[in-house]
């Protein structure tokens, strides 16, 4: 009853909300979308992943292995051993005018319409990954050359078993989550999950301390804002892979912490999802 209650509660509010902001496209004033087909379509997707922490340019997003002689270690990659993460995966450029413009009208402005939009561009970006991983797959079974041999051995096991990934939202502190009314990340992992078909946790994952801000630190103290504010009060995770899904990433802090708890909770691989790099 008080879960139902509150169900409604929160549909009202967004529906007053969306009242108050008319529904007209972000980038050119149309009525009746929060990005028209014709502005969508000019929205530039990132063709080339690269490793967060020095942004190295890679086919998965993933934090650069470590080097394969030790003496080469802190000059060449290695950046992996720094985080709990195995990568992130970018769909767009938040230098991206429309981008920023939708990304802010949904989180300052509790516009959750406008999550329709940033979800269809997070389908679309996930089916070319897909994609790439079929074609490089495919390349292989027909003979194997050095580099796609490489390239193939990078392949994360949560791309190659896609289906059997967990899906779960970076989650927001309840008092974040009372002032906005919604959380931005849930509206975006709900419709990842449904299009793919796959599991979705929204309760495990609990945020149990509520920090100042991380858009005024730089990234040391970003990390250290952000330690233990994250709890797993799910079951052992048995080696399952997660998906966490975010709005934007920025130093890959909050990812990486959140990650940290997943693998303390028996994950496999964790990977971040988010719709563009801040
Ligand atoms: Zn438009
Ligand atoms: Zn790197």
């Amino acid at each position: 009853m008080n879960h139902n209650l509150c169900k409604i509660t929160k549909e009202v509010w967004l529906f007053f909300l969306d009242l108050i902001f008319p529904l007209e496209c972000l980038g050119c004033g149309r009525e009746g979308f929060w990005l028209c087909g014709d502005c969508f379509k000019q929205i530039k997707f990132k063709s080339k992943q690269y490793c967060l922490h020095c942004k190295k340019e890679n086919d998965w997003g993933e934090f650069c292995p470590p080097p394969a002689r030790p003496d080469d270690f802190g000059r060449s990659g290695g950046c992996k051993i720094i985080y709990s993460l195995n990568g992130v995966w970018i769909a767009a450029l938040y230098d991206e005018f429309l981008i920023s413009r939708a990304i802010k009208s949904l989180k300052y402005h509790f516009i959750s319409g406008i999550a329709d939009d940033l979800n269809k561009m997070l389908i679309i970006f996930v089916d070319r990954l897909l994609r790439q991983s079929k074609v490089l797959r495919l390349g292989l079974a027909e003979g194997v050359s050095r580099l796609s041999f490489k390239r193939a051995e990078s392949l994360p096991l949560a791309i190659l078993n896609f289906n059997e990934n967990l899906i779960i939202p970076v989650p927001l502190s309840s008092k974040r989550l009372r002032w906005r009314g919604f959380n931005q990340a849930e509206l975006l992992a709900e419709k990842v999950a449904e299009n793919y078909g796959l599991a979705l946790d929204k309760s495990s994952l609990i945020r149990i301390k509520h920090k100042k801000a991380q858009a005024k630190l730089d990234e040391i103290h970003r990390q250290e804002n952000i330690k233990g504010c994250f709890e797993w009060r799910g079951s052992n995770l048995n080696k399952r892979n997660v998906i966490l899904i975010d709005d934007v990433v920025t130093t890959g802090a909050t990812l990486n912490e959140c990650a940290k708890v997943l693998k303390a909770a028996g994950a496999g691989e964790v990977w971040g999802l988010v719709v563009a790099k801040g």
